[in-house]
């Protein structure tokens, strides 16, 4: 079918052009008619070629619609159901059995590799293949995608709220509520203040930290942090000692800390505001092959230092519950949200790298 999607080609602007897409679903997958779409920072990683995906391409990786075909072996997912779309795993590995899909051995080609879990390409151009993003290429009238990256949602709460759970919500809730999993109580800090760090901040809450303490060098976004649950800002410019404040507003240092930035001086500060037997999530992503450097006796005092991925959520779990903390008022995510029109898109990019946008959501349609 023809449809309208965002094409990437290279690092210049996002291009909203007629594209085609082979949309009947084969039996794994379903067809949805998008609605909505977040930009997360990884879609301007891609086209501004720090992380390496094969182009051209149609990005977007936080689709939300509604379901119009699905394939013979889906079970559970029927048309008209609201769906938000998140990553791919192949459902095979060893990680995949165990239950943590976020680790899967496949998951830089299923989400990078441009292509569908079966290997194909399913959007052309004259004749030219297209890459799909993240099993979905959501900056998009429709999608098709296997039915491991699509999860259920209620019908009482707008896609276009919904569709930023499928990663950064997700990414910088996970960190705490699956991996770090903190004690009521206890201290953690979270270096940048975008939509990742900022839901870090609200799982931090909802688990029972008592110290949370938000790090950024921007003013509104701490004002923000405080707002959704920081108990302490510190503004990088404004301090010539990151790591020493944190010591002292934690009285010896943090038991946990969530690095988002993806700057490797950045890493090292978080490492270094962690106390003995402290653990450092490391969720943001810099460019391929940066190198970061720590002090090497320093980790000797049992710290631990643990990548995540997706939040290491298993999202068709951790997205409804997410939801529920929503409806209760205690994750108010909603509050980082800004919404543009498709068309909209390269202000949308431009208000998400200035700062102005947290997180921008695409409307696709209504
Ligand atoms: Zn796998
Ligand atoms: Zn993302």
């Amino acid at each position: 079918m023809q449809i309208k999607a965002v094409v990437t080609r290279n690092q210049g602007e996002f291009s909203v052009e007629q594209v085609t897409l082979q949309h009947e679903p084969k039996a794994e997958e379903v067809l949805v008619r998008i609605t909505a779409v977040g930009m997360c920072h990884t879609d301007l990683s891609v086209k501004g070629g720090m992380i390496p995906s094969p182009l051209p391409i149609v990005l977007g990786h936080e689709g939300a619609g509604v379901v119009q075909q699905v394939g013979a072996a889906v079970q559970g997912i029927e048309p008209g159901d609201h769906v938000v779309l998140s990553y791919s795993s192949c459902g095979k590995c060893d990680a995949c059995l165990q239950g943590r899909p976020a680790g899967c051995v496949h998951i830089s080609l299923l989400n990078f590799g441009g292509i569908m879990p079966d290997g194909t390409k399913r959007i052309e151009q004259n004749g030219q293949e297209i890459s799909t993003f993240f099993g979905q290429s959501s900056f998009s009238e429709y999608a098709v995608s296997h039915y491991r990256n699509v999860i259920k949602v209620p019908k009482d709460i707008p896609l276009e709220i919904l569709a930023p759970l499928g990663c950064g919500i997700s990414t910088g809730s996970g960190a705490v509520l699956n991996k770090l999993q903190p004690e009521p109580g206890s201290s953690i800090a979270v270096f940048g203040c975008g939509a990742v760090g900022l839901s870090a901040i609200m799982a931090a809450k909802v688990k029972g930290c008592t110290t949370i303490i938000a790090i950024d060098i921007n003013h509104g976004r701490l004002e923000l942090a405080k707002e959704l649950g920081a108990t302490h800002t510190i503004n990088g410019k404004d301090v010539d000692n990151v790591v020493q404040k944190i010591t002292e507003i934690s009285t010896g240092g943090v038991k946990y800390a969530v690095e988002t930035s993806g700057v490797p001086q950045v890493l090292r500060q978080a490492v270094e505001s962690t106390k003995s037997l402290g653990t450092t999530a490391v969720v943001g992503a810099p460019p391929l092959g940066t190198k970061v450097e720590f002090d090497h006796l320093g980790l000797v005092s049992e710290k631990t230092i643990t990548g995540v991925l997706m939040g290491s959520s298993v999202q068709q779990i951790f997205i409804p519950q997410l939801i529920e903390l929503y409806k209760q008022g205690l994750f108010p995510y909603d509050k980082l949200i800004k919404i543009y029109d498709l068309e909209e898109i390269n202000q949308a990019a431009e208000d998400s790298e200035s700062g102005h946008t947290i997180k921008p959501v695409l409307r696709v349609s209504g």
